[in-house]
């Protein structure tokens, strides 16, 4: 697993920055940027007038153009951007409305005001990166995220971002704002489990929540929004996933992409495991009707956090690598598979004893 924080020690340092590490001096020269002045042993000294950030035990290859948060109480160095990573995902708020049956990152009640350091972190990263948006909830705090995205457009428009976002939070106002982003600067991926009202409102854990989700589709369809649905594959729904692809094209024909997704064992779904996950690998009927119906009615359908010996052959192609790098790993029967390249495997805390029966090399 690739470590998000690194061991840190400061000089200079008063208070929380944020500083972009540097391999070689005077490619960039913001307030932000240190520069590799020695490297021994596995210590990598970068500075900058009046600053000395210490980072220990890592390769200084993997450092180059990291935007990282370090405050001087603390040892830790928390990686915000990964110059050398495709997956990048930076937290708007711990807070959510919604309480999903499977959420693996479980919100919390308290909110922690970042939107200085998201602005910075945004101004410095690496160019043209794809930056994800999640939490909790970002549209809880609309205005923050909607200034973000302004400064990109004005300031970063090299930068993607994927907003994921629960669609509770999308009012008639905002279409004039929404409408003024520039085409592909944001993606916003947004969970729709059923087409069956109080399914969808059982697994979020809010009631009318449903109604809501579609109050905000139609918002973005008028604001022509990119949407990416994503739809967990649980016992609760996977029989309601072909009517739900129906509904999809029908319904929501503007939305650019569906995701459908296997669980992923952290936070909730970690302890309801027994109850929510579905072994694809054992039985992939109801997927397969859905994406046949989807694929049918021109829908992008995309398939993540499968391996791909849990889906028949026929359907592997929709499968995308979509584990980031930093969770990701592959089983010991995986050294003989000769699609393990091509394969976006497991996650880390994936415990196999509980989880795909059908796993074997391909
Ligand atoms: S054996 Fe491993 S690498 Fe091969 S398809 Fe299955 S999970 Fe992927």
């Amino acid at each position: 697993m690739i470590n998000l924080t690194l061991k840190v020690s400061t000089s200079g340092v008063c208070e929380p920055v944020i500083v972009r590490l540097n391999r070689d001096w005077g490619l960039r020269d913001s307030e932000h940027d240190v520069f590799l002045v020695s490297s021994e042993q596995g210590r990598h000294m970068f500075a900058r007038p009046g600053i000395e950030i210490a980072v220990r035990d890592c390769d200084i290859e993997d450092l180059d153009g990291d935007v990282v948060l370090v405050s001087p109480e603390s040892d830790v160095g928390h990686r915000l951007l990964r110059a050398s990573s495709p997956h990048n995902t930076l937290l708007m708020t711990e807070r959510c409305d919604q309480l999903c049956i499977m959420c693996s990152q479980p919100p919390k009640k308290t909110h922690l005001d970042f939107i200085q350091g998201l602005r910075t972190a945004i101004l410095l990263a690496p160019p043209r990166a794809a930056i994800g948006i999640s939490g909790g909830e970002p549209l809880l705090y609309k205005a923050d995220l909607f200034g973000l995205l302004d400064l990109a457009r004005s300031s970063r428009p090299d930068l993607t971002f994927h907003v994921l976002t629960n669609g509770q939070h999308f009012a008639a106002d905002d279409v004039p704002f929404l409408r003024g982003l520039p085409s592909g600067l944001v993606t916003w991926g947004i969970p729709l489990y059923s087409a069956v009202a109080t399914t969808h409102d059982v697994i979020v854990r809010k009631s009318g929540a449903f109604a809501l989700l579609m109050q905000s589709m139609a918002l973005l369809g008028r604001a022509g929004g990119a949407v990416e649905l994503r739809s967990v594959v649980m016992r609760q729904n996977v029989a309601d996933l072909p009517d739900l692809a129906k509904f999809v094209a029908n319904n929501l024909p503007f939305a650019a992409s569906w995701a459908i997704m296997q669980l992923e064992p952290a936070g909730f779904a970690r302890g309801a495991w027994r109850d929510l996950f579905f072994d694809t690998s054992l039985e992939f009927t109801p997927l397969a009707e859905a994406i046949s119906v989807a694929a049918i009615r021109g829908l992008d359908v995309q398939l993540f956090n499968f391996p791909l010996c849990a889906i028949p052959d026929g359907f592997r192609s929709f499968a995308v690598r979509s584990i980031s790098d930093w969770k990701q790993k592959y089983l010991p029967e995986c050294a003989s598979c000769r699609l393990q390249r091509s394969c976006g495997g497991f996650f880390e805390w994936y415990v196999h004893q509980s989880g795909f029966a059908g796993i074997q090399p391909l």
